[in-house]
């Protein structure tokens, strides 16, 4: 007898059981032959051999006969009469039992089993149909001929213990052991069914969620086949929702967007708000939220087209390719921030625009002249009546892409107010850290700037808040000499005016004298704006001419001139001949260029006071007081005059400085002229800022000023020493009109200007 201790099986007399031979090979050594007799014992615990113990073992075991054992592994035993244990011993892993037959109490006749089974059967194989896999389960379950068969064969599945299993077993009449097992299959197919129907209710509401997304696909695509059929009856609502969709926003755009849909629903057209909810997506959605692919350029065709748009300005473009070829190489669509810095129309703006052109990118521009707000730059908040995006948002919605070349025009005239600094806001766009979620106040979620190639353009720097201005690479706009000038109205100006209005090559005749006049008389500045509408009022009288019938080539001589302009020649600010001692030519830098100034000292009666007029800012009168002491220390033996007379100075107010170091060189060359008595040569002229030991410091803007010197007859120029290597800058044009003389100490001026103490 080969006892085989099992757990979890439910284990009834007369049925077959089919076993692996594997699993049962862990349950005994003997060997496992057919007609060999073997005793199942049912354990109590899942427990191994050689940890079982006598107590671990119910009383109840069921004898059996090995009926069949496969090539392939498998073992059938019959299971046969229900047996109770008298005795249980254990040795060396050795089960010895005594036992004895345990029959069970047959108390239900043939028919009522028959009937019996029946209906639990077909209990089962109802539920089984409802599964695909209830064919094949059909055949299995027909084959059971018992209610023992049934629940032996479902032993694994049945939701029942190992000691309810057991208790089965453990029922000594038939009527009370098929109760037990009538219950467990019941409850088997209850419970299944209850998990299939969560589960299909599941699958229902799933397929219902798939359908209705389905539907309203569907009802899209024809919504907006109708949309397309008939534009005019769109909704505000529907519009937006499509503008949405197509927009190519990012997910918190989308979020706020909808938000703002939502409540234009709700408001419903006649509500106060719907006004500024439509403006609000009629923005965001104009904007583009597309990334631009980053575009091969051509530096070659890059620098080919800033040529033919802008004559000369030989440094800005080379600092320009520059900036393009490293764009190139690191394949980003923004750099370094360049800063335009010069006199108006000197072309800082247009250039940017032919950036634009070379990058084969968008252009826009944006002016911040006179912006004191904050909010100017970076929207209002929503919650203000008639708020609005700022204006870089502004441009980039203008410009229609997220990558433009955007020009910020006039950052030197950024103002700070009580209600925030736009300066600091600028920084924001501004920073590469930053902008690539720069949130403006009215849009209220982030915008990519990253892509932005941001150009700046200003007068001076010396508005621009420091770290603004740390931020950028000044390139300096000079200003052009006349020769530019006149190449200039030549190339560009004078074609784009005669394109204007529609006048042919043949039809007029412009020599480059006349062209020569028109610089010099009727226009005054270190650009070309003036210059460029001279050459439209040109072209608006010729065309007129034209119509009229007159023949053609017009020729436009110097004499005509102010037929065209209506205007008188501009009176320069020439130099006189000074014929009084008291009185110097000085150079000075304005934002507008250059310009000369005269600076006049006289004594008149009184108690030793220094007067001065002509608008001087506080900087230009410590240069006075400085002039003043210096003068009377180098010229000791003329104390007597200051203490007798009022000194009194007077810098024309039209060419004063912004501030006035500069003319320190100047001031004290006036006063000393007008103690020694002095003249200074009318052809002189000086630039330098001065210590009070007398040295000559040096000063800006001095190609600038030399520009004016020559624009006003001036032939010989003082700076300071320092500022020779400035020279290099200055066009050679300018330099070979003027004798430049640089000097060291301002004692070096009354050398070379013939002052001195007792003639
Ligand atoms: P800014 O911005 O410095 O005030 P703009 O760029 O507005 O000056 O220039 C004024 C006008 O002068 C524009 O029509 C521009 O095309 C023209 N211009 C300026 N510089 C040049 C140049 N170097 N070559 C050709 N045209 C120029």
């Amino acid at each position: 007898m080969i006892t085989l201790p099992v757990y979890n099986i439910l284990m009834l007399p007369e049925v077959n059981y089919y076993f692996q031979k594997d699993y049962l090979k862990k349950l005994t050594q003997e060997n496992l032959e057919p007609n060999e007799k073997v005793l199942f014992l049912v354990l109590r615990e899942d427990k191994s051999k050689d940890e079982l113990t006598p107590g671990d073992f119910y009383p109840i075991g069921v004898t059996g006969t090995i009926t069949e054992a496969d090539s392939d592994g498998g073992i059938s035993i019959r299971a046969e009469e229900r047996v109770q244990i008298d005795t249980l011993e254990m040795e060396n892993g050795k089960i010895n039992v005594a036992y004895f037959i345990k029959a069970d109490i047959a108390d239900m006749d043939e028919k009522s089993l028959e009937e019996e089974f029946k209906a639990v059967q077909s209990a089962l194989l109802q539920y089984i149909s409802n599964f695909q896999w209830g064919i094949i389960a059909r055949n299995y379950v027909l084959r059971w001929k018992s209610l023992e068969d049934m629940a032996a064969a479902l032993s694994y599945q049945l939701n029942i213990t190992n000691e309810e299993k057991y208790k089965i077993l453990e029922a000594d009449t038939i009527s009370g052991r098929h109760e037990l097992i009538k219950q467990a299959v019941y409850e088997f197919i209850e419970m299944s069914k209850v998990s299939v129907d969560a589960q299909r209710a599941q699958t229902e509401s799933n397929e219902r969620l798939y359908r209705e997304d389905a539907i309203k696909k569907q009802i899209a695509i024809l919504q907006s086949e109708l949309d397309k059929m008939h534009p005019e009856s769109v909704t505000d609502i529907r519009k937006f929702e499509m503008k949405i969709q197509d927009s190519g926003m990012n997910e918190t755009a989308k979020k706020e967007a909808e938000k703002i849909l939502n409540r234009m629903k709700q408001e419903g057209e006649n509500s106060h708000e719907y006004g500024m909810l439509y403006d609000y997506l009629d923005f965001v959605t104009a904007l583009s939220w597309k990334k631009e692919e980053f575009c091969r350029i051509d530096l070659a065709d890059a620098e080919k087209i800033l040529d033919e748009e802008h004559y000369g300005l030989k440094k800005a473009k080379k600092r320009i390719i520059q900036q393009i070829a490293a764009m190139e190489l690191r394949k980003k669509q923004s750099g370094s921030i360049l800063l335009f810095v010069g006199a108006p129309g000197t072309g800082k703006t247009s250039i940017g625009q032919s950036i634009a052109k070379a990058l084969g990118r968008k252009y826009v521009r944006v002016s911040l002249g006179g912006i004191r707000d904050e909010a100017e730059i970076r929207g209002h908040r929503r919650t203000y009546i008639g708020a609005m995006p700022g204006r870089i948002m502004e441009g980039i919605k203008r410009s229609g892409v997220s990558n433009p070349v955007m020009v910020l025009d006039e950052v030197d005239k950024l103002t700070k107010a009580y209600d925030g600094d736009p300066s600091s806001a600028l920084l924001e766009v501004l920073d590469p850290e930053q902008n690539n979620t720069f949130t403006d106040h009215y849009m209220n979620v982030p915008y990519d700037l990253s892509d932005v190639l941001f150009i700046c353009t200003a007068n001076s720097t010396d508005t621009i808040p420091e770290p603004l201005l740390n931020r950028m690479e000044v390139i300096s706009f000079q200003g052009y000499t006349e020769t530019e000038k006149l190449q200039i109205a030549r190339k560009h100006l004078l074609p784009k005016a005669m394109e204007s209005m529609g006048i042919r090559e043949s039809d007029i005749e412009i020599d480059d004298e006349v062209l020569r006049t028109v610089i010099s008389d009727f226009t005054m500045e270190a650009g070309v704006r003036g210059l460029k509408k001279c050459m439209d009022a040109i072209c608006r009288e010729a065309a007129v001419r034209l119509v009229k019938g007159a023949e053609t080539p017009i020729h436009i001589a110097s004499g005509e001139l102010r037929d065209y302009f209506d205007t008188h020649p501009i009176h320069h600010e020439q130099i006189h001949v000074q014929k009084n001692p008291g009185i110097v030519t000085g150079l000075a830098w304005t934002k507008a260029g250059g310009d000369i100034l005269f600076i006049e000292a006289m004594f008149v009666k009184g108690k030793g006071q220094t007067i001065i007029t002509g608008q001087l800012g506080d900087v230009m009168k410590e240069s006075v007081q400085i002039a003043v002491s210096l003068v009377k220390s180098l010229f000791p033996e003329k104390a007597e005059l200051f203490e007798k007379n009022d000194l009194h100075i007077h810098v024309p107010a039209g060419a004063v400085p912004k501030d006035g170091p500069s003319a320190g060189i100047t001031l004290t060359a006036a006063i000393a002229s007008l103690v020694t008595g002095q003249r200074v040569d009318s052809e002189y002229a000086m630039t330098g800022e001065v210590s009070l030991q007398g040295r000559l410091m040096p000063i800006g803007g001095l190609p600038e000023k030399l520009m004016a010197a020559v624009r006003a007859g001036v032939k010989t120029v003082f700076i300071p020493k320092e500022n020779t290597e400035d020279l290099s800058e200055v066009a050679a044009e300018v330099k070979e009109q003027l004798e430049i003389i640089p000097l060291e100490k301002v004692t070096d001026i009354f050398e070379k200007t013939g002052i001195k103490s007792n003639p």
